[in-house]
């Protein structure tokens, strides 16, 4: 681990903090209990490495405490760093039991009939989230590392964000991230995704979940990714893969208080394999088809009448909520009637225990059982097949899996299942009681040693190292971001010049890019903008754009500037007509379009843009898989017919273009820069076209790349925002 973090301060932020105030009874004094649900035993051991704090509710709402007690619980917890955000009933009502696990825990589970969407419910999650954020400002420095957890706080990030601009702040999403449709369905998908990319780094359980969300981000947001780096608005930032582990040593290690809960255990059920089954009341956990299927399997395997018994333990979680309530009575009913239907004088085939077991009864579970059936229909990860595998020191048993569960990717010794196919259930119960011993240990000794090497700490350690090492490539990048400084320089040396040129691209540069290129037309504003700058007689202003030349001169025509179109294909000097940079023929196009509509049928959402003298293929709005397959193969087979026309096949943003060779910016911009003795040149631009600008630009010039991506350019700036800003800065009108 890096050096430095030891010296900074690491801020946990959970929605609940690893100790729980109660106030069992009216009249009675607080309680302080603390919690031993996995993040917090496992990163309670890792953080003491770090000067470390923990922020979050402690499970008691403001209208069960007073004043005094409020002070009391704060100076309670402030001993064991940890600082309490203090909610209200309104809040837990409509934040936490609403939009957390209304809306939030449905969707992501892709539960999509049982998603609530109320504007209520989102006020109180943006509420209560600013409230987390105003909390922790309370408490933080600036450049402190600030590490977020799970669903609860997706707006967090960006939030803090602006309020710390200098922290490191990392998320991480403990439940599955949905694909770009079931994320679509929200309606504030836009603020989710803006509230989460305000983090350095995102951290998800599995490849899936990344995907998922870089796929959103740049389907939702236009932000683009490279190997897992997001480009944001002024920032790089990062989305990866970190498994969450658990706490191998606790729970393969056999004390003697687990050791005595064994042989209770053992004398209950003599004789018998133990299937064993634990998860939390939730209707994401497969509970009733895994009943069923046990019940089938009883059905096809007389012989095991008396000799299985499945150990049922329910997890009470969520009671108010009314499809907890419902699933409840269905467990209680089908357990029933199992029960009812087999049972026999000295058997009853299921066991259930509907409530939270303490560690040691827990571990005693995992020890005795035979095999763990594991079965959500979506889950995060799932720590329960990680921990029955954990507690096997003689590596026998056998774990049935989900593939639904995150934690199957990892765990694919397991006997791996469908829990919508209940066949495919009974079939692997009764595989995996007939399973040799041999193959157990075989399987068992695998994802034991895994486990063991990527345990909790080594997957918050992981984390740690790779926030740190996104600050550093962000920090390589605000070398080169235009600074308040820079800006000045800029401004002075243009105030001194009574000759300057300024090279404006337009997509990505003065407008934002987007998907539809229709709507991205000039607004108000730009035209202020312009206008003021070409006002003045000492300006030439001219825009280089990859547009047709009609598009641009309808837009610009009237105006007093020049402009470039198709790539350079046209220039317009002030008060002239179009010229081609060359003579240029386009009579190719009839045998290079077949191709492309061939590529626009095979592939759904690309089109074709066609100029006088290019051929464009769009397909930023297809399957982004699908398209980058595609535009590789486009690539390699006009390469095969292009070779002797002098064409040029370019690679844009989710676009390949088709047009002559010797047509380029660079070759526009070199024109106009020879025109005059210009003694201030400026160039602003965003795309990999730009690059062919600010290559030929002379060593004087100033050049700056709009985004945070590498470049040619001298400088970096976010935005188009950040663009205006700055071009209002030079023009007359605004000093
Ligand atoms: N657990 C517990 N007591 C119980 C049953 C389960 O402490 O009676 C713990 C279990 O050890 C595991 C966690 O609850 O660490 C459940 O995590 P999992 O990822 O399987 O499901 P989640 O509840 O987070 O959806």
């Amino acid at each position: 681990m890096d050096e430095d973090s030891f010296k900074r301060r690491l801020l946990i932020v959970s929605n609940r903090l690893p100790i729980t105030v109660g106030k069992p009874k009216k009249g009675e004094g607080l309680k302080f209990h603390t919690s031993v649900g996995g993040l917090s035993t496992g990163i309670s051991s890792f953080y003491k490495s770090y000067n470390a704090a923990w922020i979050g509710w402690p499970g008691i709402t403001l209208e069960k405490i007073n004043n005094k007690e409020q002070k009391e619980i704060s100076e309670h917890l402030a001993k064991d760093s940890c600082y309490p955000v203090f909610l209200n009933q309104h809040d837990i009502e409509n934040y936490y039991n609403g939009f957390c696990n209304k809306t939030l825990w449905p969707l992501f589970h892709y539960f999509t009939t049982y998603t609530v969407n109320k504007e209520t419910l989102w006020n109180a999650y943006y509420r209560v989230n600013r409230k987390f954020c105003e909390s922790i400002v309370k408490v933080a420095n600036s450049n402190d590392i600030i590490w977020i957890h799970d669903y609860h706080l997706m707006l967090l990030p960006s939030m803090l964000r602006k309020e710390l601009p200098n922290a490191s702040i990392g998320f991480f999403l403990h439940i599955p991230f949905p694909s770009y449709e079931v994320l679509s369905m929200l309606p504030w998908r836009r603020e989710i995704l803006n509230g989460l990319i305000g983090a350095d780094l995102i951290g998800f359980h599995t490849y899936d979940y990344v995907r998922y969300f870089i796929e959103s981000v740049r389907r939702i947001l236009g932000f683009e990714d490279n190997l897992g780096k997001i480009n944001t608005y002024d920032h790089i930032i990062k989305a990866d893969i970190f498994p969450m582990g658990i706490d191998f040593e606790r729970f393969s290690t056999l004390t003697p208080d687990v050791e005595q809960e064994i042989k209770n255990i053992y004398k209950q059920n003599a004789d018998k394999k133990i299937i064993l089954s634990v998860d939390r009341l939730d209707y994401t956990k497969g509970i009733l088809q895994k009943l069923e299927a046990f019940d089938e399997f009883l059905d096809k395997n007389p012989k095991y009448i008396e000799k299985v018994v499945l150990i049922a333990v329910v997890v009470p979680s969520r009671t108010n909520i009314e499809h907890y309530k419902t699933l409840k009575k269905q467990i209680d009913e089908l357990i029933g009637k199992i029960n009812g239907k087999r049972s026999t004088l000295n058997w009853m085939p299921i066991s259930y225990l509907y409530r939270s077991l303490p560690f040691k009864r827990l571990s005693a579970l995992y020890n005795v059982a035979d095999i763990a059936l594991v079965t959500p229909l979506r889950d995060g990860m799932n720590l329960v097949a990680k921990e029955f595998v954990a507690t096997k020191r003689d590596e026998k048993g056998v774990l049935i899996l989900s593939e639904m569960a995150g934690a199957s990717k990892e765990m694919g010794e397991a006997i791996i299942i469908n829990p919508n196919n209940k066949q495919e259930i009974v079939k692997a119960i009764r595989r995996a009681i007939d399973m040799p011993e041999h193959e157990q240990i075989k399987r068992n000794s695998i994802m034991r040693k895994r486990l063991k090497r990527y345990n909790i700490i080594k997957w918050a350690e992981d984390f740690m190292d790779e926030l740190l090492q996104i600050k550093k490539i962000q920090q390589q990048f605000l070398m080169k971001k235009i600074t308040p400084e820079i800006e000045n320089k800029i401004i002075e040396e243009y105030d001194k010049s009574n000759k300057r040129i300024l090279l404006l691209d337009y997509d990505g540069t003065l407008v934002n890019f987007s998907d539809k290129p229709k709507d991205t037309k000039p607004d108000e504003e730009l035209y202020a903008i312009l206008g003021a700058l070409c006002e003045d007689d000492r300006n030439s202003i001219v825009i280089i754009s990859g547009r047709d030349k009609t598009t641009l001169d309808r837009w610009f025509g009237q105006m007093n500037m020049g402009l470039v179109a198709e790539h350079g294909v046209w220039i317009k000097t002030k008060g002239e007509d179009w010229q081609m940079i060359a003579p240029l023929t386009n009579h190719w196009k009839s045998s290079i379009k077949p191709i492309l509509e061939l590529y626009v049928d095979r592939t759904p959402e690309s089109f074709i843009e066609e100029k006088e003298f290019s051929l464009v293929w769009h397909y930023r709005k297809s399957d982004s898989k699908l398209a980058k397959v595609r535009a590789r193969e486009l690539k390699n087979s006009l390469l095969d017919l292009t070779g002797n026309l002098n064409l040029e096949i370019m690679s844009g943003n989710k676009v390949i273009e088709i047009k002559d060779a010797s047509i380029g910016k660079d070759r526009a911009t070199l024109k106009w820069i020879s025109s005059e003795n210009w003694s201030f040149i400026l160039s602003i631009g965003d795309d990999v076209t730009d690059e062919n600008i600010f290559n030929v630009l002379p060593k004087n010039a100033y050049s700056i790349k709009v985004g945070s991506g590498s470049s040619r350019a001298n400088y970096n700036i976010a935005s188009p925002f950040y663009v205006r800003e700055f071009l209002k800065k030079l023009s007359k009108e605004r000093r």
